[in-house]
């Protein structure tokens, strides 16, 4: 019997054993998790954070006994692999009891992830000083914010916010980082009525996006009464055991919690060890298949580099949908068709309160003109539905591309929270996958109704613009 072996059992693990075993019943396939959840949703997080999913449980997609009875996978949790060996083609797992288990492969996936980085600040191993990058993160960041705000409060059966229990609230707390994860629990905690200072090192939060989309951004978290401190480097966190205040160059800023969201690191240390060889970006490298210089070795998901759709180049942006996506082709090459994994164009989407904001391709300047490019920038600021329309709002659209082809490189959309900047993207995305120019993409046929957009959609007419200007 053949028999594949993952080791990761979250997005890229699971959909790969799954598919690999849909394919090919007739395949055996183990599955190693180190932890106690397995096909989870760590994106929903900060909503359970917040208060607006009930239950961890939720955030699973199948469950483990549906991955073993009905779908016949091994899946062995509370199992840590430590090694690999590509000669003997053997895994080495220790499980919770430490008893050792070596198991042979023949086909092998490495999907371990990635971890959240814990940057060198004096202070950051004291209590209350929180990251969120795994379940267990999420169930304490929950249980401090239940803690602060009331026991039970987040247990309302009308699904309803915390914020009547306000006057019990403890005091300010700490982000440190504006990406993604710090903007969400920004909202997560200031909609709990938390008092919320933000750290961004740089000078725009959600540096990914289009600077006219951070901007939006920031004013929108100043709205909602969120501190972002920009250029501020976090030099220590202060506190005797027990984090006590933010300190930066220019500020020290009381708080009774931080949450440090300042990126992740692929982990890779056991793809090292057996000789599996890293990308520039410090990622697993792997060919368009997925498979790694080690033969018959895989990795897919935030491990592992993938290609840009529009420089062919490896990059490195862990988010779900490519590690569900590479899970899935691997899945199926091993199962017997070959299948590539596909380039990605590191699209993604943002809620922040009442604004969604979206990006894909290039934005960068720098990144472009380094893939050769003369890359050129507009943002058109309009509505979202048509003038006379009752509802609506600010429609941001940025669009960069290539001066001399006309070629789409990357846009960034914002709007309010609903009106369309997440679905607008998807035409982008289209656009930028397939290297079309602004000239074709100001002639795609989009949908139009007043309740939607404008006759002419705002992607429509943000092409329309920056061709203008070529
Ligand atoms: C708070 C948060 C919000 C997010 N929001 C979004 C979002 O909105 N959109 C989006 O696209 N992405 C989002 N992401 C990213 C997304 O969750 C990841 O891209 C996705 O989970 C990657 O899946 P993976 O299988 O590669 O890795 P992981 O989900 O990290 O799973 C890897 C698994 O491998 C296990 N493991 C590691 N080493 C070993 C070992 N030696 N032996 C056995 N098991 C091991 C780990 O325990 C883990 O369960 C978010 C992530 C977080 C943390």
């Amino acid at each position: 019997m053949t028999t594949f072996v993952v080791v990761g059992g979250d997005a890229a693990g699971m959909s790969a054993a799954s598919k690999a075993k849909r394919d090919n019943p007739d395949l055996e396939v183990v599955v190693f998790e180190r932890g106690q959840w397995v096909s989870y949703g760590a994106c929903g997080l900060p909503y359970y954070i917040k208060g607006e999913i009930q239950s961890l449980e939720d955030l699973v997609s199948v469950t483990p006994e549906e991955f073993c009875e009905e779908r016949d996978v091994d899946l062995r949790m509370g199992h840590d692999v430590v090694d690999i060996d590509p000669e003997t083609r053997t895994v080495t797992a220790r499980s919770e009891d430490d008893e050792e288990v070596v198991q042979t492969y023949d086909h092998l996936l490495i999907a371990t992830g990635a971890a959240a980085v814990t940057p060198p600040i004096d202070g950051i191993d004291q209590e209350r000083v929180h990251t969120l990058g795994s379940m267990s993160d999420g169930k304490e960041l929950r249980e401090y914010v239940s803690r602060a705000l009331g026991e039970g409060h987040l247990q309302q059966p009308d699904g309803g916010l915390a914020c009547q229990f306000l006057e019990t609230c403890e005091g300010p707390v700490g982000i440190v980082g504006g990406g993604y994860i710090g903007v969400e629990m920004a909202e997560a905690l200031a909609e709990n009525g938390f008092e919320v200072h933000l750290f961004q090192r740089g000078d725009r939060i959600l540096k990914s996006f289009s600077q006219a989309a951070s901007e939006s951004v920031l004013e929108h978290l100043a709205e909602r009464n969120v501190a972002v401190y920009l250029n501020s480097e976090v030099e220590k966190l202060s506190g005797d055991g027990m984090v006590e205040a933010v300190v930066t160059s220019e500020e020290r800023v009381p708080v009774e919690m931080v949450l440090v969201g300042t990126g992740v690191r692929p982990r890779t240390e056991l793809a090292e060890d057996a000789g599996v060889e890293l990308g520039e970006t410090g990622a697993i490298a792997t060919d368009s298949y997925r498979e790694t210089n080690v033969a018959d070795v895989y990795a897919a998901g935030d491990c592992a580099e993938s290609e840009h759709v529009v420089t062919g180049e490896p990059t490195y942006v862990p988010l779900a949908l490519t590690a569900n996506r590479h899970g899935r082709a691997i899945g199926q090459t091993v199962a017997g068709t070959p299948t590539e994994g596909g380039s990605i164009a590191g699209t993604a989407a943002v809620k922040a309160f009442e604004m969604e904001v979206a990006r894909t391709g290039i934005l960068d300047h720098g990144e472009a003109r380094e893939a050769g490019f003369e890359p050129f920038t507009e943002t058109i600021e309009t509505k979202s539905r048509a003038g006379y329309y009752p509802e609506g709002g600010p429609l941001q659209v940025t669009l960069t591309a290539d001066r001399e082809t006309g070629r789409v490189l990357g846009g960034s959309l914002t709007s309010e929270y609903g009106e369309g900047a997440v679905h607008r993207s998807h035409a982008l995305v289209g656009a930028v996958t397939e290297g079309i120019t602004l000239a074709n993409l100001s002639d795609y046929d989009l949908a139009y109704a007043p309740p939607f957009n404008t006759t002419w959609d705002p992607v429509l007419t943000a092409a329309k613009v920056l061709e203008g200007k070529r």
